[in-house]
């Protein structure tokens, strides 16, 4: 008898074996600069000394309680986001992946607008694949294959403030979720516009704002979320991708006033809160503070953008921090991923004609440089 893994995700690019700082090692012995992260998971880099140490010290402790029981770490992680969070009072719902946070957030909104259970949700969005969140999704292939989906979405073409602003005057629609940096679409910022919209829902109509910062949030952008960067403050956001540096976990995140809107028993996960993931949920945070990394983001963000923009087919960099987007004008993107991948560089296609970066939020500036310099060679043509 044999087994191998469901064909899922195509064929694989490489099977790596170990990773250090902004770095990942193939089975063949070969070097690549990772440009990906593991898809904004990895923000601390690979084999983080602060977090390895977080999780070794308490992989000697606990491992497992349920949660009939809290843990220090469980406790400790929830106090950390309520010290990051863009409102006082957080309550935290911690769960394994950043789909399930998803479907935490849209049960929670059920409960919270009880009378207006419509969800207003962003063209070309992305909240994961499981059921529910795939409903919320809205990419059509993706949604295709599995229909019919959960009914009761409402789709909003990015940045068309009127188009928002009616369907939020519906009185059925009670929610809008939203990525404040679309990510998987190809990595597409909000406007401005569009988000005052946003605000006068949540202030003139009570609409509930449930950010998915699940790929934006944690440094990645320049700030520890990135509704800050356009004056939002959600009723509730999701985290994952970075918040376990790699190790599974996500979180639902909401004000106290939303949260009470869950009765005991509404909701659960078995491995939710689970001790180790969240003792790394604690490391990262810590870490993140205390070396100011979003500051950190920033700068790098500043010396790499008039690098990336002077790339040769480059027409445009998008996005913020380091969450960017190259737009190639050419279906190109990704012959590119492949002949980085062979000059040692892990970048990734989002779409047909966009790279999306994504380093690690430590990476140094001559990595940063030296990835820039291999994307020029390949975008110059000089590598096959
Ligand atoms: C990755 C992602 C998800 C889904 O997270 P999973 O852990 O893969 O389930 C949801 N929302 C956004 C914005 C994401 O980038």
């Amino acid at each position: 008898m044999t087994g191998t893994l469901m064909n899922l995700y195509g064929p694989p690019t490489g099977n790596l074996v170990k990773g250090s700082g902004a770095y990942l090692f193939d089975d063949q012995g070969r070097r690549y600069l990772d440009f990906l992260s593991g898809i904004a998971v990895t923000s601390l880099g690979h084999d983080h000394p602060v977090i390895r140490e977080a999780v070794a010290s308490q992989l000697s402790r606990l491992w497992h309680t349920s949660n009939f029981f809290t843990t220090p770490a469980s406790l400790g992680a929830a106090a950390k986001i309520g010290e990051i969070a863009p409102f006082a009072d957080a309550r935290v719902f911690f769960c394994n992946s950043g789909a399930e946070a998803i479907e935490a957030a849209l049960k929670l909104a059920r409960r919270a607008r009880p009378d207006r259970p419509k969800v207003a949700v962003l063209a070309n969005s992305f909240h994961g694949r499981t059921l529910g969140a795939l409903s919320a999704t809205m990419q059509p292939k993706k949604r295709q294959p599995f229909l019919p989906l959960l009914t009761g979405f409402v789709e909003v073409p990015l940045n068309d403030a009127s188009a928002l602003r009616n369907v939020v005057a519906d009185p059925e629609v009670g929610t809008v979720l939203f990525e404040p940096i679309l990510g998987e679409a190809g990595v597409f910022e909000l406007e401005d516009g569009f988000a005052q919209v946003l605000i006068e829902a949540q202030r003139d109509h009570g609409t509930l704002l449930i950010a998915d910062e699940i790929q934006t949030g944690l440094c990645r952008t320049g700030d520890w979320f990135a509704s800050t960067h356009y004056g939002i403050v959600p009723d509730a956001f999701t985290l994952a991708k970075a918040l376990g540096n790699g190790l599974p976990i996500g979180a639902l995140v909401a004000k106290a006033e939303v949260a009470s809107a869950f009765e005991v028993g509404d909701h659960g996960s078995t491995f939710g809160g689970n001790p180790v993931a969240t003792a790394a949920a604690t490391a990262v945070i810590t870490f993140m503070a205390e070396s100011s990394l979003a500051e950190r983001v920033r700068h790098l963000s500043d010396l790499a953008l008039p690098l990336l923009k002077a790339l040769p087919g480059v027409t445009s960099v998008d996005g913020r921090g380091l969450m960017l987007a190259l737009a190639l004008g050419a279906p190109v993107a990704s012959e590119v991923v492949r002949q980085a991948w062979a000059a040692g560089l892990i970048v990734n296609a989002p779409t047909p004609d966009r790279i999306r970066l994504l380093p690690p939020l430590i990476i140094t500036e001559p990595e940063l440089k030296h990835g820039i310099e291999i994307l020029a060679k390949v975008l110059e043509g000089s590598v096959q």
